[in-house]
């Protein structure tokens, strides 16, 4: 009789233990999807260059994280700017040593211009190199393998470096970006600096949130 007793309790004990942990994943994943509705990527190419501090000014004013493919070059030029990027939280990504189309030399060429700059930059920020965006999203598997890094591509282009109006890149984003946008700006023109602040001012005003590649990706693959 003792037995069964002990028996049903532990039933009821595990029964009731099962119930909290299928109630708690079913209320984590509404959570998740609640919040991944709601961001956005701002990436940010071609630098660092002699406006990317401004940027940085304002998006830490802001408390927003954004991405960075940087040229290895110019990360060789600015390498103090290279570890404030990384000392502030956002992700800094490879964008080749001097923005080469990657399919039109050849496969060595082209792991040379990446390599060289994953080791440039890791050698500011200590920091491993994961994700890349190639120069005009030139890209190909076979150099995918070769290298083992993420490409990231985009999604919403305000084509800020031919336009260089403040006014025309902040409209064409706010206009065209809704959740899960990566969106792609170039933080060597002072136009796209400011249309990134203005950017940021409209649409964390209607709920959005500034993510970097790496927590879009990670939140995609979970
Ligand atoms: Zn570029």
């Amino acid at each position: 009789m003792i037995k069964k007793t002990i028996f049903v309790e532990i039933f009821i004990v595990v029964s009731v233990l099962l119930c909290v942990l299928i109630f708690r994943r079913q209320t984590t994943v509404v959570t998740q999807t609640d919040e991944e509705k709601r961001r956005i990527a701002l990436t940010f190419d071609d630098g660092p260059g002699k406006y990317t501090e401004e940027l940085l000014d304002g998006l830490l004013e802001r408390n927003v994280k954004a991405t960075f493919f940087l040229i290895g070059k110019n990360a060789e030029m600015y390498p103090e700017i290279v570890k404030r990027i990384e000392q502030e939280g956002h992700i800094i990504g490879n964008h080749t040593y001097s923005h080469v189309k990657l399919t039109c030399i050849s496969n060595e060429k082209a792991i040379e211009e990446i390599r060289k700059t994953n080791s440039i930059i890791e050698n500011i920020t200590g920091k491993k190199v994961e994700y890349i965006r190639p120069p005009f999203g030139n890209w190909t598997k076979k150099l995918e393998n070769s290298v083992n890094m993420k490409p990231v591509f985009w999604s919403v282009d305000p084509r800020d470096w031919s336009v260089l109006n403040t006014d025309t890149v902040t409209c064409h984003i706010v206009n065209n970006t809704s959740e899960g946008d990566i969106v792609l700006m170039h933080d060597i023109f002072e136009t796209s600096v400011d249309a990134a602040m203005n950017v940021v001012d409209i649409l964390q005003q209607k709920g959005y949130e500034f993510v970097t590649v790496e927590d879009m990706f990670g939140s995609e693959e979970k």
